[in-house]
């Protein structure tokens, strides 16, 4: 049986996550020769690289001895909240990279308290003490106030702590003593990171995220909570309004490096991809064809602010995009609806007008900025 260990990643802004995630990739030798080691590889949407933030989570898996790591991404931001939740409920565990001079920042408390409610075990990372200015045992203090302050267990608060510089690809338990490589990490990936429970029974997973493909349409990701899924089987697709429908998995993917590969089954654990699912929606069971249970849904924060859509009526009416009609509006607010789990739209009882609501103005404003350059047109 594969071991496994699902980790998220959580940190700042700038302080290194993209370069670490790419060090690890390169550590478990999946990085291929053709991609630059330079570029960011977790954010590649445009607006997310401008802003500085992950906002679509994405998975990457790297092998390392007998073990297959998960890492899951997680977005840097409170407006994301919506995201957070579901990405953590894959993990077991939490690697919180924290920069040495700056320390832990503001807008990090919000998702490591969640990681810290729902029990994760956390690895924290101290990275940059290359830089001149660190202070990587005063920011290591601020990290522990902080997670007693976010009233963390006896155990998390035992958290082990590595440093190092993901530039310079190593870490070592000790930032006086640099070394060759980053393994120090990986071991204490290894050694603290507790492995996935096996549960025994029929297969159930929880459909935390999805993926598009032009050639097999939306694809269902999510962990295998319970019992076994292979390719080719019979499942059910629990609905929230409690339907229930009969599906086949077409086929069946685990992560590997950056991308997926196909294989005939997966266990309890491990994060997967579901090709030939239809009609589900994030937060739906996949489960047992003859005795579906479903799990219990994810809780969302709910909306903390709107604003009102409409079709762009003005003097300057097509002048910039390409999609302006009303119908354009609606048919991409819906579109949203999927992947976007935080946000609400209604239609408003004029023609033509919706009220969207999100988590904060960061939030709210990547929608609009998004479809702006997608080509709609919109008041
Ligand atoms: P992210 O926003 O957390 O993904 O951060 P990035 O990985 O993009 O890194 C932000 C900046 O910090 C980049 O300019 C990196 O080259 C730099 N950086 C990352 N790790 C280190 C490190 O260990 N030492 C130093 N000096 N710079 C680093």
């Amino acid at each position: 049986m594969q071991k496994i260990r699902n980790i998220a990643i959580i940190a700042h802004v700038d302080h290194g996550k993209t370069t670490l995630v790419d060090k690890m990739l390169l550590a478990g030798q999946l990085f291929r020769e053709n991609q630059n080691s330079g570029e960011l590889i977790l954010d590649n949407n445009d607006l997310e690289r401008e802003r500085g933030i992950t906002i679509l989570s994405k998975n990457v898996s790297i092998r390392y001895k007998d073990y297959k790591i998960n890492i899951i991404d997680t977005p840097g931001h409170a407006d994301f909240g919506g995201e957070v939740e579901r990405v953590l409920n894959m993990a077991d565990g939490c690697l919180l990279l924290v920069d040495a001079f700056e320390g832990p920042m503001p807008q990090t408390r919000f998702v490591l308290q969640k990681a810290i409610q729902m029990g994760l075990k956390p690895i924290v990372v101290i990275n940059k003490v290359d830089k001149p200015n660190c202070r990587p045992d005063e920011v290591q203090e601020m990290v522990f106030d902080l997670m007693f302050s976010l009233d963390a267990t006896e155990d998390q608060l035992d958290f082990p702590t590595i440093y190092g510089s993901a530039k310079q690809n190593w870490m070592s338990t000790d930032w006086k003593n640099r070394t060759e490589d980053i393994t120090p990490l990986l071991d204490a990936i290894i050694e603290n990171i507790p492995e996935p429970a096996y549960l025994e029974g029929t297969p159930q997973l929880l459909i935390t995220s999805l993926d598009y493909s032009s050639y097999v349409g939306r694809i269902a990701i999510g962990r295998v909570h319970r019992g076994e899924l292979h390719e080719g089987q019979d499942v059910a697709l629990c609905k929230k309004d409690g339907s229930i429908s009969k599906q086949r998995i077409k086929e069946l993917h685990i992560f590997e490096g950056l991308g997926r590969t196909k294989v005939k089954s997966a266990q309890s654990g491990e994060i997967c991809a579901l090709i030939g699912i239809e009609g589900f929606e994030i937060g739906d069971t996949i489960a047992d064809i003859q005795n579906p249970e479903p799990l219990k849904r994810i809780a969302i924060d709910e909306p903390t602010m709107s604003m009102t859509f409409t079709n762009n009526d003005s003097p300057f009416f097509g002048k910039d995009g390409k999609f302006v009609t009303s119908r354009h509006i609606a048919e991409r607010l819906e579109k949203e609806l999927d992947r976007n789990l935080a946000l609400r739209v209604e239609k408003a009882p004029e023609d033509g007008v919706w009220t969207v609501y999100g988590r904060g103005v960061l939030h709210l404003s990547i929608l609009i900025e998004t479809m702006r350059r997608e080509g709609y047109e919109l008041q």
